[in-house]
């Protein structure tokens, strides 16, 4: 069978839930790697350089994409993010999936460049559990949750685009129905197309 990893988009609106979904997801999955991206956002309290995101200034940005050492980038919430190149096919090479937690249009660009990803969309039980879940966070302003509920819309609007979706309503549900995704992919056909010829 198909020893290289996945390549896996997950997006979802801010509070849909992502982070704990995934942190859940490497706790009860060896074997997945997340991407850590970069962005020119403030550290929010608790958030750690290096581990959380790459926090670089615009400068140091702009110069890694002129560079070509992103694999997408994007504009959200007036501020840049990207996903470095990296340490993702190193990562797949060696058999461990890879997740990139991205917005939507990083997403698109990731689709077009890397066609045969795994596409997953994360959704919130509802636009309201969403405000709330944002208005629990408390790390944001008033004007910021807006735009963030605002961008959630429209971004929800792209969920339909992605190969998959999951409700996050129960975690632990939610999770499951992620390993089951990314199970279920990796015994596809057409990834294992090597493993079939080998047979014969
Ligand atoms: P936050 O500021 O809440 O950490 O992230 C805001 C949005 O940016 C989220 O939807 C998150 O998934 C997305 N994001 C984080 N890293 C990247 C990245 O490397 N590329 C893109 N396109 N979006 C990202």
């Amino acid at each position: 069978m198909s020893e290289k990893g996945l390549l896996v988009v997950f997006s979802g609106p801010s509070g849909a839930g992502k982070d704990t979904v995934l942190k859940r997801l490497m706790e009860k999955e060896p074997g997945i790697r997340l991407s850590v991206s970069a962005t020119t956002r403030a550290p929010r309290e608790g958030e750690t350089d290096g581990k959380d995101y790459h926090f670089l200034t615009r400068a140091h940005f702009d110069e890694l994409v002129a560079n070509d050492k992103m694999l997408e980038h994007a504009e959200y919430c007036g501020n840049c993010y990207g996903t470095p190149s990296e340490p993702i096919e190193k990562w797949q090479a060696e058999g461990c999936d890879v997740i990139l937690e991205i917005e939507v249009q990083g997403g698109a660009q990731i689709k077009a460049k890397r066609p045969d990803c795994v596409s997953i969309f994360v959704l919130p039980p509802s636009l309201e559990v969403l405000e709330n879940r944002l208005r629990r966070r408390g790390t944001e302003s008033e004007e910021a949750i807006q735009k963030r509920l605002g961008a959630a819309k429209a971004e929800i609007a792209k969920a339909v685009l992605y190969d998959y979706i999951i409700v996050n309503d129960d975690l632990e549900t939610a999770v499951d129905e992620m390993a089951g995704l990314l199970r279920a992919e990796k015994r596809r056909a057409s990834r294992n197309q090597e493993f079939i010829e080998r047979m014969l």
